[in-house]
């Protein structure tokens, strides 16, 4: 069993601390802010909307085969002479990037590559994309990938524009500096929702998931072109589509959701539920992988405004203690809070339970909330991915392991988010269950 932990004062002084570096943004500033005085929050006792500010992203454009168009609309922004792409080596052996650097030669700009990125994001790869970027210095950066490549992207243009290491900035320790270069993203994956988050996910030195957060983080430019992910893998489809659909439905339910991020989450919760298994099914199915990719932009879009919950400290600390990839981490976690967390914020509970399929006519709200439970689990089965953790080498023996590192600095503020304020000893029975499957 784990030692003692509070998460609580130190969670209250991370988002004290993330509130004191955002003059406008919304992030973790919600009804919690109304039962937190010591954080200034506006005072909302007696409404059920809680107090939120929102703050419109990067523009978005969508359409089929728009990747082979992205010269123009680099020429658009103002910042066609030198691009650097940052990606990752499956995506340029695919060809993915072969589309990107002839729409740019075809307007007359210099392209750099840099491609030397290993699985899951870490600080040395960010920090080597970071001397790239500090010797190349281009106009744009342009992130082409998965999530790892897009938050190498975003966060190695930020620190390029300092002399500190991307380390430093972890955890909001140092503010992060003003971009130099504008940043666009195309996303080859419909999953993290990176492209639109102020959020860049690594591994420190140590082996934990770390993050930073800050407005330097957001692009000036999305590229959605459903094209780019018709040849994303089966298991990744999979993994991917899950972690978009845990961000819909860990935003809309968590402390800090309000009406704004409810409704980008719960859109995508339904388009994930009726467009996944078509895309697992038909993987060339473009109406498929384009309601998928719009989904989990819109997911994205609802993390960057509320946070995520308890799923994510756990997924977070599976990806630390045994590398377990992050969408079937959060899935697997989610399916085991999620009859709990049902029971907690009914209502929201009650949409995303309809979003997922469930007959709501004539139910009660509390009941069709635990359905909802159901209905995810079920879900989650549909898409193959393999449930227990001891493929993973992982076993009941590992409870206090996966706890400790549950209640590791970084993933202080996603539990105390979670619309269920749960304990160290619910999180241990989680954490058992978790790894008793
Ligand atoms: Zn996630």
């Amino acid at each position: 069993m784990a030692g003692s932990h509070n998460p609580k004062m130190n969670a209250h002084k991370f988002n004290c601390l993330l509130k004191s570096y955002m003059s406008e943004s919304n992030f973790l500033r919600t009804n919690r802010d109304a039962q937190n005085p010591a954080c200034d929050g506006p005072q909302m006792k007696n409404l059920k909307i809680p107090a939120f500010n929102y703050s419109f992203m990067p523009a978005v454009k969508f359409a089929s085969g728009l990747a082979s168009e992205i010269g123009e609309e680099l020429k658009a922004i103002g910042a066609a002479s030198q691009v650097l792409i940052i990606s990752d080596p499956g995506v340029i052996a695919a060809g993915l990037g072969d589309t990107v650097t002839a729409s740019l030669k075809k307007q007359g700009v210099a392209v750099d590559l840099f491609n030397d990125l290993k699985g899951e994001t870490s600080a040395a790869s960010i920090d080597a994309a970071t001397e790239t970027i500090r010797a190349c210095r281009p106009s744009a950066v342009i992130g082409l990938g998965g999530g790892s490549a897009l938050d190498v992207a975003k966060m190695a243009t930020v620190v390029a524009a300092a002399d500190h290491s991307t380390e430093s900035y972890a955890l909001m320790r140092r503010p992060l500096p003003p971009r130099a270069a504008k940043l666009v993203m195309l996303p080859t994956t419909a999953g993290t929702g990176a492209e639109v988050t102020r959020t860049a996910v690594f591994t420190d030195s140590r082996g934990h998931k770390v993050w930073a957060w800050g407005d330097a983080l957001a692009a000036d430019l999305v590229i959605l072109d459903p094209a780019l992910t018709v040849s994303l893998p089966h298991a990744l489809t999979a993994a991917t589509g899950l972690d978009a659909m845990v961000h819909a439905i860990e935003a809309c339910t968590v402390k800090s959701s309000h009406p704004f991020v409810q409704a980008n989450g719960l859109h995508a919760i339904r388009l994930i539920y009726q467009h996944l298994a078509g895309a697992l099914e038909r993987p060339q199915d473009l109406n498929a992988r384009a309601n998928l990719l719009t989904a989990s932009t819109l997911a994205g879009l609802a993390i960057d405004g509320a946070g995520t919950g308890l799923a994510h400290s756990i997924g977070h600390a599976l990806g630390t203690i045994a590398g377990i990839h992050h969408g079937r981490a959060v899935a697997l976690a989610l399916d085991v809070i999620f009859p709990k967390n049902a029971t907690t914020a009914i209502n929201i509970h009650a949409e995303i339970a309809a979003a997922l399929g469930v007959q709501v006519d004539k139910t009660a709200a509390a009941q069709t909330a635990k359905m909802g439970a159901q209905a995810f689990g079920g879900f989650i089965r549909r898409t193959g991915i393999e449930l227990s953790l001891k493929p993973d080498g992982l076993s009941p023996k590992d409870v206090g392991r996966l706890v400790d590192a549950i209640y590791s600095e970084e993933n202080l503020p996603m539990i105390e988010n979670n619309c269920y304020s749960a304990n160290e000893s619910a999180i241990s029975e989680f954490a058992r269950q978790l790894l008793s499957r």
